[in-house]
């Protein structure tokens, strides 16, 4: 349910309120916009009667969300989150609240499927950040197909990955497999859930626990609802910095790695306040088609990409065939700065 407020409601008399519903044992989540306020009660509503809000002075309007997350919702929090990460070279803001700001940004995260060595991974991060990356992205720890395959190097990648940031400045995302792993990834900027956990809710929940932002990736065959309720269930348990990706889903054409889902970026938009990021890379599994699908996706209104760049795509130890190399970034980049004028936005 949601209680709308008149604008202009003195702070006092807000405050008065949402004690008198925290002591009622509801949840209560606030959204202050430019002159209204917003109330979200989370939780079983249903016994609630709307008429016994509206009896009071302070308030405008009360309505049932019908959707079941709550929190991701754009009802509940009707302007855009911005999630702000803080780097050596200044502040990075993913997503942009457009009461505040007219130009939107559109953010670049960059780098190899997965750490292979010092030389790789530093020589990447250079490059890319001279093209244009805001982040270095690169997996430590690998969920693979085979448990045969190369699983990632683990605790020494992180310290690759940490030694990349230290050399360039450019802030991390990387994925964590399992709860066990946080504790090496106090230094980590943005922590990628990937596909194959999208539903682990137990570590969703655990996720709740801790601020960091995290990139909550699209499972391989999973509704756009339910993407939102594995959001809903990290935010309701206290950390509200969740970052959507489509990374593509399985459908019964294999022309492509996967299906990249053009249509759930304006869709997640419009339901929710959440930024959306695009991997142009899972999602077609062709390095040939990452330019054109990254194009697409600043058009369609996502808040940036997440793409796999390798030095040496053909020596790649994990996804060489969608990796594309720093020189074809950089071309990327350049043409995605002339559709960012075209669409308002800043990369
Ligand atoms: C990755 O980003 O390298 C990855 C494994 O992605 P996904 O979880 O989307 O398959
Ligand atoms: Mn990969």
């Amino acid at each position: 349910m949601i209680i709308v407020l008149k604008n202009q409601t003195a702070k006092s008399d807000i405050d008065l309120f949402i004690n008198m519903l925290q002591n009622r044992g509801l949840g209560v989540h606030v959204s202050t916009g430019v002159d209204t306020t917003i109330i979200g009660l989370v939780g079983d509503t249903s016994n609630m009667n709307e008429e016994s809000f509206k009896a009071f002075d302070i308030v405008k309007t009360v309505m049932r969300v019908q959707e079941p997350y709550k929190m991701a919702n754009r009802k509940f929090h009707p302007d855009n989150t911005e999630i702000k990460i803080q780097s050596p070279d200044g502040e990075i803001t993913i997503g942009t609240d457009l009461q505040k700001n007219n130009k939107r940004n559109f953010t670049i995260m960059a780098g190899p499927c997965s750490v292979e060595s010092e030389e790789q991974i530093i020589s990447v991060a250079k490059e890319v950040k001279a093209s244009g990356a805001r982040f270095l992205r690169g997996g430590a720890f690998k969920p693979r197909t085979s448990p045969y395959a190369f699983q990632g190097m683990g605790c020494s990648g992180i310290d690759l990955l940490l030694a990349a940031k230290k050399e360039t400045g450019l802030p991390i995302v990387t994925e964590l497999m399992a709860i066990k792993q946080l504790e090496l990834f106090d230094n980590i900027d943005i922590i990628q859930i990937g596909a194959r956990n999208m539903q682990n809710f137990d570590l969703l929940k655990e996720l709740g626990h801790c601020k960091k932002p995290i990139l909550l990736k699209r499972g391989l065959a999973n509704t756009a609802k339910e993407l939102l309720m594995s959001a809903e269930y990290i935010m309701s348990s206290g950390n509200e910095n969740v970052i959507l990706c489509e990374r593509g889903i399985r459908s019964f054409d294999n022309f492509t790695r996967n299906v990249l889902d053009l249509a759930v970026i304006p869709y997640l938009k419009k339901v929710s306040h959440l930024p959306v990021i695009v991997d142009p890379s899972h999602s077609t599994g062709l390095s040939w088609m990452v330019e054109p699908m990254s194009k697409a996706a600043l058009a369609c209104g996502a808040d940036g990409i997440l793409v796999e760049v390798h030095n040496c795509p053909e020596c790649a130890l994990c996804d060489g065939e969608q990796s594309i190399t720093p020189n074809q970034f950089d071309k990327l980049v350049k043409s995605l700065q002339q559709y960012a004028k075209i669409e308002n936005m800043v990369i």
